[in-house]
């Protein structure tokens, strides 16, 4: 099976931004800077998505992400952050390998969209808790 981009960046065969690396995790600049700073936390082992990594490991991916957005606070003078996680295609994953998007938000128009909606109308909010629970 072809190597994903994110092994072979870990792997040293393509080249990255590194902002962090330790045993378990590397944290490089996105290539898109959707906007400035932003950057992906990965996990050094291949897991294809968050819902699929072991707890010790998700744990070690959100510690790093968490520093670095309070340091995109404290150093990039950000006045927020999105912290977030696509997990396959239809949730607009690109990349089938787990990684955290941290991205650092300035001001209404900086590149970053994330639009919900209200859809709630017609939604039998009970039923739909209760399917829920039911299958944790
Ligand atoms: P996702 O769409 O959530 O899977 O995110 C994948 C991200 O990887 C996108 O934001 C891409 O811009 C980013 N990306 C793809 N190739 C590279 C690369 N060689 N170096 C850094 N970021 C990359």
């Amino acid at each position: 099976m072809e190597k994903d981009v994110f092994c072979k960046i870990i792997d040293g065969e393509i080249p990255a931004h590194v902002v962090y690396e330790d045993n378990d995790v590397i944290a490089i600049l996105d290539i898109s800077q959707v906007t400035k700073g932003h950057t992906l936390v990965i996990s050094k082992k291949h897991y294809d998505t968050f819902l699929a990594v072991p707890n010790d490991v998700m744990h070690k991916v959100m510690d790093v992400a968490q520093k670095i957005g309070q340091t995109m606070i404290a150093g990039l003078h950000a006045k927020g952050v999105n912290i977030l996680t696509n997990c396959y295609e239809a949730a607009g994953q690109t990349v089938p390998h787990f990684h955290v998007h941290v991205i650092p938000r300035y001001e209404n128009g900086d590149g970053f969209i994330l639009e919900m909606k209200n859809n709630a109308d017609g939604i039998n909010l009970p039923a739909l808790c209760n399917s829920i629970k039911t299958n944790l």
